[in-house]
């Protein structure tokens, strides 16, 4: 909303709402309509600046900012305020040019071509001290005006990752700081396997694509190190900007973990440096853009970006407004869907929000890419009355949101050793560490209540909860922390292919769940898989069925894919297999430990299953869900210093009726709500209701 105790485009507003904005890409007689109309969407900030490196500084050394300037005066003048992103996600020819070597060799072994962005090596000095003078230059020009709010660094981090020669020498550098001796390293990676054992940290490659995979415990180590120098990168410009503009917060846009085009490049988003790094974490938001994604997905990458215990709630810079478009173009945005996916964001904790973008591009790769206005300079019909509607209503609930908290009793802990680890080796076709979480996030959602997704430097004990879903790669420090977790009375719900391997990727001398065998009660003596047909000589191995303990609602259901064979030691059956040879045997399991309870899942299933398991660990834990909802509806709570705030979102394209109780106040009318709630197809409702005392 606007602030109208600063009418002057100064200062950070309630809740920063607005869209990316290139006016670089216009002409400048355009600006001021630009601004007014923006205004008319009730939009209160603009990010700009992350590609117009070329405008910055058209030649090496001569920087221009005063068009920039006009922009932003133009904008100010109608209440708009700026997020500045450094542009390094674009790299000017004239650099390229003058640096060929510098240009990424990218994971097929080709060096890239400065045809696009992100081809530029973060280890490259001549790139380096470039980027440090842009940076430099910018911020020492707007580092006290009063126009800006925030900083964006460089543009979805984690696109620039490189093979080079450098970059090698830089990882046996690295690996020489973590594995100490070339022999400890030999020893943990198993080099021994086919002939690889090193004598000089030298001779260690980089995982290229070649005619079969590298080494598990090189390319995880890869893995790593490659978000060592996306995290160094960025940190390089947030020290400029904090060392200039040190009141103003720090931010850029993390990409979803769950966008499967994106898989191969993209960084970890729940990585704790960079959280620790950014004064509020920033993301992109691009729910139903062509893969279908569906909302369990995306409420699983809504939690994942927000770390509990930052400072300040997260900023959505890029939330899909128009239509996607690459090579592609996705699908019109439903009526009531685009509102529908702006509250999504706000109901998990988000504080900011910018549309991508304001308007379709004439030229280039995004010339199809859809804004709020369309290529003639209308407002783009479908699109424009959401952004507005959106805005007038952040007017009355944003006061109640800002700075409130979600609290969570039930958090997913998550591997991204795990995600890699399993790209590499999947084993079995269906399996995606991904989209089996998601499989339980759905059950979170169904189930009603909040949730974190944490990555093991987190504080755990704050929960009483913990999903380990596919937790793979496991350590022994961390497997005691799980134990005490739940010897303090956590719940831990596991499944199979967690406890697998060491960091390495090398299994210990046990069987999974390594060095948690007694903390489930439970150990793998066998697995099982479902093959599935791939060479034409035989047919798909049909489903498995389990067997269920009346705890999981009896009678029986469908198993697939991975059946672990388990063998109990003072752990409760909850389910067995009923197919096979192995009919009888224990795959869901559950173990009291002193005050806790470790359940243990085998095998993957059906949604029924899911649910009755989620419902099953929050009995155990005593965590009630917040309202009981249908199918399709989500609800989600902030709590702020006085008032508790519920956001129920419909995703279904029917009506839905939620029986809420009494005692809500509706934040968009101001009337008392009724105890039974009528949401229409893709509905929205935000309430709240004082706290106690
Ligand atoms: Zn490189």
């Amino acid at each position: 909303m606007r602030d109208m105790a600063k009418p002057d485009g100064q200062g950070e507003p309630v809740i920063p709402y607005g869209v990316c904005y290139y006016p670089e890409h216009w002409p400048r007689n355009r600006w001021a309509t630009d601004a007014r109309m923006m205004a008319e969407c009730k939009f209160n900030v603009v990010r700009v600046g992350e590609f117009a490196w070329s405008k910055f500084e058209p030649e090496p050394g001569k920087y221009d900012f005063a068009w920039m300037d006009e922009a932003m005066e133009l904008l100010a003048k109608e209440g708009i305020r700026t997020v500045m992103g450094t542009p390094t996600g674009g790299v000017p020819p004239w650099f390229t040019s003058a640096h060929p070597d510098s240009l990424i060799v990218k994971r097929s072994g080709e060096k890239a071509a400065p045809i696009n962005r992100y081809f530029t090596c973060f280890h490259h000095p001549d790139f380096i001290e470039a980027s440090r003078r842009m940076v430099e230059a910018q911020v020492e020009h707007y580092a006290s005006d009063p126009r800006v709010i925030g900083w964006h660094i460089h543009n979805e981090l984690g696109g620039n990752r490189c093979h080079c020669e450098r970059c090698r020498g830089a990882f046996q550098q690295w690996l020489k700081e973590r594995y100490g001796s070339v022999a400890e390293l030999n020893r943990r990676w198993g080099t021994m396997f086919w002939s690889q054992v090193y004598n000089d940290w030298s001779e260690v490659p980089v995982p290229i694509a070649t005619h079969y995979n590298a080494n598990p415990g090189l390319a995880l180590a890869w893995e790593r190190f490659s978000m060592d120098v996306f995290y160094r990168y960025a940190k390089m410009q947030a020290d400029i900007i904090r060392a200039k503009a040190g009141s103003r917060w720090v931010s850029t846009n993390l990409r979803s973990q769950v966008h499967e085009q994106w898989i191969s490049t993209n960084i970890d988003p729940h990585d704790a440096r960079l959280f620790d790094l950014l004064d509020r974490v920033g993301y992109n938001n691009y729910p139903h853009a062509w893969d279908g994604m569906d909302d369990a997905v995306n409420s699983y990458h809504l939690d994942g970006i927000r770390p509990p215990s930052a400072r300040l709630n997260p900023f959505d810079f890029e939330q899909r407004g128009g239509q996607p478009g690459w090579d592609l173009v996705s699908r019109l945005s439903r009526p009531g869907e685009m509102r529908l996916l702006a509250w999504h964001p706000f109901a998990h904790g988000t504080d900011g929000m910018t549309y991508f973008r304001w308007r379709v591009a004439w030229f280039g790769h995004e010339n199809l890419w859809g804004g709020i206005v369309r290529h003639d300079g209308a407002f783009h019909p479908n699109v424009q009355p959401s952004a507005r509607k959106v805005g007038e209503e952040l007017e009355k609930a944003g006061p109640l949101m800002a700075g409130s908290r979600v609290e969570s009793q039930v958090a997913f802990l998550r591997s991204q050793d795990s995600v890699w680890a399993l790209a590499r080796q999947p084993q079995q076709e269906r399996l995606n560490y991904d989209k089996h979480l998601v499989d339980y996030y759905r059950a979170g959602i169904r189930f009603g209540v909040n949730m974190d997704v944490v990555e093991a430097g987190e504080e755990l004990d704050r929960y009483r909860v913990l999903v380990m879903v596919m937790h793979y790669v496991m350590t022994p420090a961390l497997a005691d922390r799980l134990r005490r977790f739940v010897e303090k009375g956590g719940v831990l719900l596991a499944t199979f292919r967690s406890a697998v391997v060491d960091q390495d990727v090398a299994v210990p001398e046990q069987e999974a769940p390594v060095w948690l065998q007694d903390v489930f009660g439970a150990k793998v003596e066998a697995y099982d898989v479902q093959e599935i047909e791939r060479y034409g000589t035989r047919p798909n191995d049909p489903p498995g069925r389990l067997r269920l303990a009346s705890t999981l609602g009896g009678g029986t259901a469908k198993a697939h894919s991975w059946y672990d064979l388990l063998s109990l030691d003072r752990a409760e059956t909850l389910a067995t297999y009923d197919t096979e040879f192995y009919r009888g045997t224990p795959a869901i399991t559950r173990k009291k430990l002193a005050k806790g309870w470790a359940v243990y899942m085998g095998t993957a299933s059906e949604p029924k299953v899911y649910s009755a398991l989620f419902r099953h660990a929050c009995g155990l834990a005593h965590v009630k869900p917040l309202a009981r909802v249908p199918e399709g509806v989500e609800v989600r709570e902030r709590t702020g210093a006085d008032a508790r705030l519920r956001f129920l979102l419909n995703f279904a394209a029917e009506g839905k009726s939620v029986a809420n109780g009494p005692g809500w106040t509706d934040v968009f009318t101001g009337k008392k709500s009724p105890s039974l709630i009528r949401l229409g197809p893709r509905g929205v409702a935000v309430l709240q209701r004082p706290l106690p005392g």
